[in-house]
């Protein structure tokens, strides 16, 4: 239908004979002679219609409407000198049409294509139109050229490319999982994969050796930005590696992807940093590294303070840490509000921040004054402190200083506008991850990263002795910006050390039977030394996309209460098909008063 896509012609091509197919993008009237723009997916091109080129096909065109499917057939010309667009790729040429056909009418639309619409419902509702628009093509086309790197550059390391079950088992990933009744095994139930974990460890015993999938996983959890029900996982595990050798994979791996997403050459090995680096300095496991704003230790300074809650804190064992957010003495009250929400959020036991800010030559803090001449020099030597600096401390165990301070540094970084550069790229890898927490409420240990990861080797007699705190993984989670844009580990592949981290995570020995045999039955016969590592393919689409949500870069991403709004998913179902898959609702609808 088209002898030309609509962003191909140049002056190069003038007085050819072209047939272009597409949608009127825009109709204009100058004086009875149509002019419009005709889209298509790589770009636009102007048409005109005069009545002396085809009487007809000049009538026809001034029918036309935004969005009609048209074809246009006719001359590549010159424009007039004055009237080029210099924005438009083919902006130095128009097709002056001697034929025009229309393809498909289109209805009034229920929102304009070239404007940024606030409605999300609305752009959901009519997702379809949402994705013509620029933003959207452009979010579309660089998830496919960096989903099609990620397969070149694996299909050239040697990977295979293997599906795994949708239909499966519950999995130990952390999250709550999606349910698939089973008609033909009454009362049974799948469970959609929250990733395919366990199925590529057995790939590696079954002798691939090297395995990626482009995998689906589901979790139903509470949605955020950068959160979805269903997504995409770059999924790769390789026997015979040890962490060096995924490592370098990955950092190639990313490399090819920012290439051809992005254009953009990105360093070939990331920077490293500890686990425990990360939290202390940064206050987050995946620390954004793109401003200097580092968490100091103010153990020393405070030593022998007179000041009682630091005192205090310090003799039960817990840090005293501060920030300097360099020059950003002009806080205004709105923003130190916002900050001393955001530290209670993070779990501030007290309404406000601590802090002392340096403006006009005078400290302004209710905390100077109780510090001791020593302890002021000291803090000003410490978190050099300058003219028109604010420093924010806080006070507690190290895990909470450190989610405290790691917040309120992010949102520094956001107020002092420290991230506005769309082409910074900080990439590192964080390692040295704990193998096990204690989960606060039930005081049980649970994996950091799942059941699967390799303890450390150095630190297997800790795990045997129950020190299960000080036991570190041979795990590693690749960020980037703040991101994680992807985590795995060193597997274990005997079946003794699996089945001690099964009894410390609590697991009993009927439950391994019943939810792992097939794992631990299979580490029976010769299972390899194997590891991998999940990307998040939406998150790694956001950033390459510079959209700071992973809605923009899914074609039908489902809103915040996990719902599609266009297909109107999920839906009811009815009695007999419940019946058919043996299921009863509980579930009381609410009269429409209530609801
Ligand atoms: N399956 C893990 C996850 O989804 C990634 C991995 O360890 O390879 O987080």
């Amino acid at each position: 239908m088209r002898s030309h896509h609509c962003s191909e012609l140049r002056e190069s091509d003038l007085e050819k004979s072209v047939k272009l197919t597409g949608w009127v993008n825009s109709a204009r009237d100058h004086g009875g002679v149509i002019f419009i723009d005709l889209r298509d997916r790589e770009g636009m091109t102007q048409c005109v219609f005069r009545p002396e080129e085809n009487p007809d096909a000049a009538k026809l065109s001034h029918t036309l409407r935004d969005e009609d499917v048209v074809t246009v057939e006719g001359v590549v010309s010159k424009r007039l000198e004055g009237s080029e667009n210099g924005r438009m790729a083919t902006g130095a040429i128009e097709i002056v049409a001697k034929d025009l056909k229309i393809v498909n009418k289109a209805d009034v639309l229920p929102f304009q294509l070239d404007k940024e619409l606030s409605n999300e419902d609305l752009r959901m509702k009519y997702r379809y139109l949402d994705l013509r628009r620029g933003r959207m093509s452009k979010n579309i086309r660089q998830r496919s050229q960096i989903t099609s790197a990620a397969r070149r550059y694996l299909d050239d390391a040697g990977f295979f490319e293997i599906e795994t079950p949708i239909l499966s088992n519950p999995t130990p990933e952390g999250a709550r999982d999606f349910l698939v009744p089973s008609r033909l095994n009454p009362g049974k139930f799948y469970a959609l994969p929250q990733a395919p974990q366990q199925y590529k460890q057995l790939l590696m015993v079954a002798g691939v050796e090297k395995y990626f999938q482009i995998a689906r996983c589901f979790r139903d959890e509470d949605l955020r930005a950068d959160r979805q029900p269903e997504f995409t996982q770059i999924d790769l595990e390789a026997s015979f590696v040890d962490k060096e050798d995924i490592i370098g994979l990955v950092e190639g791996l990313l490399g090819s992807m920012f290439q051809a997403g992005r254009g953009i050459e990105i360093p070939k090995e990331f920077p490293r940093m500890t686990y425990r680096e990360a939290m202390d300095v940064y206050g987050s496991d995946k620390p954004d590294t793109r401003f200097d704003i580092k968490i100091t230790d103010l153990a020393d300074v405070f030593a022998g303070t007179g000041f009682k809650i630091f005192k205090n804190t310090l003799d039960g064992g817990g840090v005293v840490r501060a920030i300097n957010a360099k020059g950003f003495a002009t806080i205004t009250t709105g923003q130190m509000n916002r900050l001393n929400e955001i530290a209670v959020q993070a779990g501030l036991p007290v309404k406000n921040l601590a802090f002392i800010k340096y403006e006009n030559g005078e400290y302004k803090s209710p905390l100077w004054k109780v510090f001791s001449d020593e302890e002021k020099t000291a803090v000003t030597e410490t978190m050099n402190l300058e003219e028109g600096d604010i420093v924010f401390f806080a006070a507690g165990s190290r895990d909470s200083v450190s989610t405290i301070l790691g917040r309120v540094r992010s949102e520094c970084a956001v107020m002092m506008d420290l991230l506005s550069d769309p082409d910074q790229f900080n990439f590192l890898w964080v390692e040295d991850f704990p193998l096990l927490m204690q989960d606060e409420e039930t005081e049980e240990w649970v994996a950091v990263h799942h059941p699967f990861t390799r303890p450390h080797p150095e630190d297997l007699e800790l795990l045997e002795k129950g020190d299960f705190e000080n036991v570190r993984a041979v795990a590693y989670d690749v960020v980037l910006n703040g991101y994680e844009l992807g985590g795995g580990s060193i597997r274990i592949h005997e079946r003794d050390l699996q089945t001690k981290m099964f009894k410390a995570l609590g697991v009993s020995e009927e439950e391994q039977e019943l939810k792992f045999s097939h794992l631990l039955d299979a580490f029976r016969f010769g299972a390899p030394p194997h590891g991998g590592l999940a990307l998040g393919l939406d998150r790694i689409a956001m950033l390459v996309s510079g959209e700071d949500s992973i809605r923009e870069v899914i074609a039908f991403p489902k809103n915040n209460k996990g719902a599609d709004l266009m297909a109107q998913s999920p839906c009811e179902i009815g009695p007999k098909e419940l019946r058919e898959v043996y299921v009863q609702s509980t579930y009381k609808k609410k009269p429409p008063e209530q609801a």
